[in-house]
């Protein structure tokens, strides 16, 4: 039966994503830690930056936290503390926001393209064994969409090639997955503050985190114009801190992160239950192996062959239903105009490519209510022309 008050009143749309949710909720506590900045005048590696490292550090399972400017920053500034050096290979997944590899070749190093593991999107390990060369000094897995890629088999691909570990962690702040945190498996990991991530800075921010001191030192000095101590430059480093401003902003956050990643939980668990009767007619989320450990920065789906719709079909029909999706991402880092000399081609990574054109992000977010989450799948029924039951 279709209701007919539904019918007959348009919904509210649908946003991608909702951020005023949360500044609503702490919006006096943020503009009151803005204000002690001001007060105090540190704006440049002050006291809230020194106490959000730690706190977020300890969070991660990690030893120390480095404050940098982006997400971007931290994997390159991370990479050259962890000893990587010009010219060296590092492995990555095909399938990742461009940001991955422009933090590799910031340090000078070679990224070395690996195809994915379709049902989860995140980098194939069998892969990545193969692409290893006398040259591969690093693998670099990403925690695509929030889930994990496996510490176990990362740490043993690792051991037997003799290969540094660097997470790009930058959509998986707090995920868990075979009792390690998104942070603590490798010798260091990047995160991003960018404003849509689980956690969220009020303009761009990132950080390190290790358990190893001297990649901590190493990166301390690389942020901060390459110099242990004023005017002394023993490096050549750069300009990339985060901002005292935003780590205050990041502080009064912290301690709603497990809850809002609980929220985003409970979200995608809503949406697998009802999408659910949908997976014959080509509707297929991303496979999660980590229970409650995935914290869905993203919520994706796969549109099939199966399905009667394509992709971009679908998602156009549910922008005028007035649901907000997006694609992440529509092309594949070996195929962007920009990368050309890397020297990779179109049929490179297959499960890469066909994924791009399958994958479509639903609306998710801290906040998101049962009936926004029901209003996308009945969008998805209508738009495929199936009746729900
Ligand atoms: C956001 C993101 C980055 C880059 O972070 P910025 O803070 O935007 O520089 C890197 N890798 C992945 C996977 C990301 O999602």
């Amino acid at each position: 039966m279709t209701n007919t008050i539904r019918d007959s009143a348009p919904m509210a749309p649908v946003p991608f994503v909702d951020l005023s949710l949360q500044y609503q909720e702490l919006n006096a506590e943020i503009e009151e830690a803005i204000h002690d900045v001001i007060g105090r005048g540190d704006f440049i590696l002050g006291k809230a930056l020194r106490e959000f490292e730690a706190a977020f550090a300890s969070a991660c399972g990690a030893e120390y936290g480095i404050g940098v400017a982006s997400g971007t920053a931290a994997i390159a500034i991370g990479l050259q503390a962890c000893g990587v050096e010009p010219g060296d290979e590092v492995l990555v997944p095909a399938n990742t926001f461009i940001a991955t590899l422009i933090g590799i070749m910031q340090a000078r190093a070679v990224p070395v393209l690996v195809d994915c593991d379709p049902s989860t999107a995140l980098i194939d390990i069998a892969a990545a064994e193969r692409a290893v060369t006398p040259k591969t000094r690093a693998i670099l897995p990403v925690h695509l969409y929030g889930q994990m890629v496996a510490p176990g088999q990362l740490l043993d691909l690792a051991l037997t090639h003799n290969l540094t570990v660097f997470e790009d962690a930058a959509q998986a702040h707090l995920a868990r997955r075979e009792n390690y945190r998104a942070g603590s498996v490798g010798r260091a990991a990047a995160f991003s503050f960018y404003p849509s991530k689980n956690l969220g800075a009020f303009g761009s921010g990132g950080m390190v985190v290790t358990r190893d001191e001297a990649v901590a030192q190493q990166c301390r000095i690389l942020r901060n114009y390459g110099a242990p101590e004023k005017y002394v430059h023993t490096e050549f480093g750069t300009n990339s801190r985060l901002d005292t401003i935003q780590a205050a902003v990041l502080n009064v956050k912290l301690p709603h992160l497990e809850s809002w990643n609980r929220d985003r939980n409970s979200a995608a668990e809503q949406y697998d239950t009802q999408l659910l009767l949908l997976r014959d007619r080509g509707i297929v989320p991303m496979f999660n192996h980590c229970e409650d450990g995935h914290v869905y920065h993203l919520y994706v789906i796969r549109v099939t062959e199966e399905s009667p719709l394509s992709r971009d079909d679908l998602q156009h029909k549910l922008g005028e239903l007035g649901i907000q999706t997006g694609i992440h991402y529509p092309i594949p880092c070996h195929l962007q105009p920009g990368y050309k000399d890397l020297g990779y081609k179109a049929g490179d990574f297959p499960h890469t490519e066909t994924l791009s054109g399958q994958i479509l992000s639903l609306p998710m977010f801290p906040g998101i209510t049962n009936s926004q989450v029901n209003q996308v799948v009945e969008g998805i029924y209508t738009a495929l022309g199936v009746k729900r039951e």
